[in-house]
């Protein structure tokens, strides 16, 4: 052992504010943050930024917001000098982006700054320079509105610190990501962003739909968007999801941005809830992309968990893991066909009788018939009768999985092929006479053995044969599921799970009910081990002690897990595969607008279960504009 006794010491305030500065300040894109929220925290309605060299040599925002009072100035750039709270109980329910009083003294610490302000019932402006943290006096400065500031050689004053700043074109991508999320945030702000003389944004008030497409891109625009607006009285979900099948390849954005109270934070819980959400009609190479704005009481939430405040802490994280992952799922269920639109039901039965009137005399009737409430399609009593005879076969059968699931899925295949073919039906003419169509119109035929042809209102319809089909066959799957009870399967020797980890074992005590409600029986014996009774009858298959410790891992980790029903939908997902047509399968015309009508009407058809899109439309006017007609 040394002689050296190490002695405690009290910090210079310098040196205080360096560490601090160190912590909220990381790169230009840090100060940029602080400056704008700030402008929003003072009600700007208009906030121009400049930028020279990605921030390192300058930054500089105006706003016309409130403005500071003069003697307020030195207190703006001290630290722990705030106007937004004032006593720590507030800081259990901040509704502003600031609230930590450190911002600005942090900037001014490692800064040349200048702050210029005049509040809305002054006659003049005052501003207060501020040399690497050193306050000059307070000066008149002539000013119409609001704030400017200007920050100038950041951390010049600390070359060791500078050093681990990149390049200025590496800088001013992170500030422009911080711009970008704070202007998709307030759609109702006027920005504008200057970098190196160059405007990059000039951004007018507007619909946060245009503000996505404004900021992301027109592949972002609503046409490919999926809105989202779920209220509750203790939370609300707004905003846009999109699928990234809809979404060009050569974008090169990705779209994943989820605010908190107008707060952008990026949050495992949140991630995990979004992932959950789309799941199952996510091809893998694909990330979930998303505007989402969450509101919450703020008495629900600790903002206060990191200095950027780009973390939170829910109080109840689990509800909201699942209020965010059922709001997508529930908004990706959603077709974008609106199946009460009465007209096309009409078209689309006009359509039909047409065909059998044709057909009559030489084939029996065609067994696909229309219901009259709506376009779901009608198991018939006729032998024939089979594409979707399976809801009903399943219905009588007591449907329950996986045994009858089993059974009922292996006939599809067959009896979707026993449908009449109906030869040489010239509906060219039905087609023209048709005044509304259904969205997807009707069959023309099928090329190359894969894709279905169809000709829509306004356009023409490629549908990837199989794809559509497997995912039909899955929903179908999936709802008569969800409507029959969970068949259990008690073991004759139950499945021990022995030495848990402590956090596990707890997150299990937490849990219990998930579990049961899943079907499950699991008790945990005097050894702390868990012993599996009861299994749902499905994973017989499935490894039991596997399944189950992933399950707590997820549900300790993310407060939530739907790892059963991605398992359940694996194999309902396996079964449609088997069942659903095959490249080169020939199949009439009604089977294929069978396969249409299923698509309009069932959830998530847009993608096929890999999550590839199921179909495409080629509009007249694209037409046109490829044979240069009418120029
Ligand atoms: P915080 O935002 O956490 O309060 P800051 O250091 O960022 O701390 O700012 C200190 C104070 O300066 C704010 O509380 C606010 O009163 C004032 N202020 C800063 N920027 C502006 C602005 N653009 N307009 C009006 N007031 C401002
Ligand atoms: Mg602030």
């Amino acid at each position: 052992m040394s002689d050296f006794l190490p002695r405690i010491i009290k910090l210079s305030s310098e040196t205080i504010n360096r560490i601090k500065a160190g912590e909220v300040i990381e790169r230009p894109a840090s100060a940029l943050k602080e400056i704008l929220e700030n402008s929003i925290d003072a009600k700007a309605t208009c906030i121009s930024v400049e930028l020279i060299e990605g921030g390192l040599k300058k930054i500089k925002v105006i706003d016309n917001g409130h403005g500071i009072v003069k003697d307020d100035l030195p207190l703006a750039l001290d630290t722990h000098a705030t106007s937004k709270i004032i006593t720590d109980e507030d800081l259990y329910k901040v509704t502003t982006l600031g609230f930590r009083g450190e911002g600005l003294a942090s900037i001014a610490a490692v800064s040349n700054l200048s702050l210029a302000s005049i509040t809305l019932n002054s006659t003049h402006g005052y501003k207060i320079i501020s040399t690497f943290g050193e306050i000059k006096e307070v000066i008149p400065y002539p000013l119409n509105i609001g704030t400017h500031i200007e920050i100038d050689e950041l951390y010049h004053n600390i070359p060791a610190r500078k050093k681990f700043l990149k390049t200025a074109n590496t800088e001013y991508s992170h500030c422009k990501s911080v711009f970008e999320r704070i202007a998709l945030s307030y759609p109702n702000i006027n920005f504008d962003l200057k970098h190196n003389d160059k405007i990059i944004y000039k951004l007018f008030e507007e619909s946060l739909s245009e503000r996505i497409a404004s900021v992301l891109g027109s592949s972002y625009s609503l046409i490919n968007s999926i809105e989202l607006s779920e209220v509750s009285p203790t939370l609300s979900l707004k905003g846009y999801i999109f699928h990234p099948g809809q979404i060009s390849l050569n974008s090169n954005k990705q779209a994943q941005y989820f605010f908190i109270n107008g707060r952008f934070v990026r949050d495992k819980v949140v991630q995990n809830a979004i992932k959950q959400g789309f799941s199952g009609v996510l091809h893998h190479e694909h990330q979930p992309q998303y505007v989402l704005f969450l509101t919450i009481n703020p008495t629900e939430i600790d903002v206060n968990v990191h200095p950027t405040k780009s973390e939170v802490r829910f109080h109840n994280s689990h509800d909201v893991h699942n209020y965010i992952s059922s709001s997508i799922r529930k908004a990706l269920a959603k077709n974008s066909f609106s199946i009460s639109d009465k007209s096309f039901e009409e078209g689309a039965r006009h359509f039909e009788n047409n065909l059998k009137q044709r057909n009559y005399e030489n084939n029996s009737p065609p067994n696909y018939s229309f219901s009259n409430s709506s376009f779901k399609s009608q198991p018939t009593s006729s032998p024939g009768s089979s594409f979707n005879s399976f809801n009903s076969k399943a219905q009588e059968s007591n449907f329950s999985f996986p045994n009858s699931i089993e059974n009922t899925s292996l006939n599809i295949r067959e009896n979707f092929f026993k449908d009449e073919e109906i030869e040489g039906t010239n509906h060219e003419e039905t087609l023209e006479s048709i005044s509304k169509m259904p969205p997807l119109g009707f069959a023309l035929g099928v090329i190359h053995g894969a894709y279905i042809l169809s000709q829509s209102q306004d356009g023409l319809i490629i549908v990837d044969m199989h794809a559509s089909h497997e995912r039909i066959i899955l929903e179908k799957l999936k709802s008569q599921l969800a409507t029959s009870s969970i068949s259990r399967e008690e073991l004759l020797f139950p499945v021990a799970i022995e030495s848990l980890p402590e956090h596990l074992l707890a997150s299990f005590e937490e849990h219990e009910q998930v579990f049961l409600d899943l079907g499950f029986d699991i008790q945990i014996n005097s050894n702390k081990e868990l012993m599996v009774k009861v299994i749902p009858t499905f994973m017989q298959r499935l490894k039991v002690r596997e399944l189950i410790i992933q399950m707590l891992n997820e549900i300790s980790e993310f407060d939530n897990s739907n790892l059963i029903l991605r398992e359940q939908e694996k194999l309902l997902g396996n079964i449609a595969c088997k069942c659903a047509i095959k490249a080169n399968d020939s199949i009439s015309l009604f089977q294929m607008n069978a396969i249409l009508r299923d698509m309009e009407n069932l959830p998530r058809t847009g993608y096929c279960n890999h999550g590839r899109p199921t179909w495409l439309k080629i509009s007249l006017t694209e037409l046109d504009q490829m044979f240069m007609r009418g120029k």
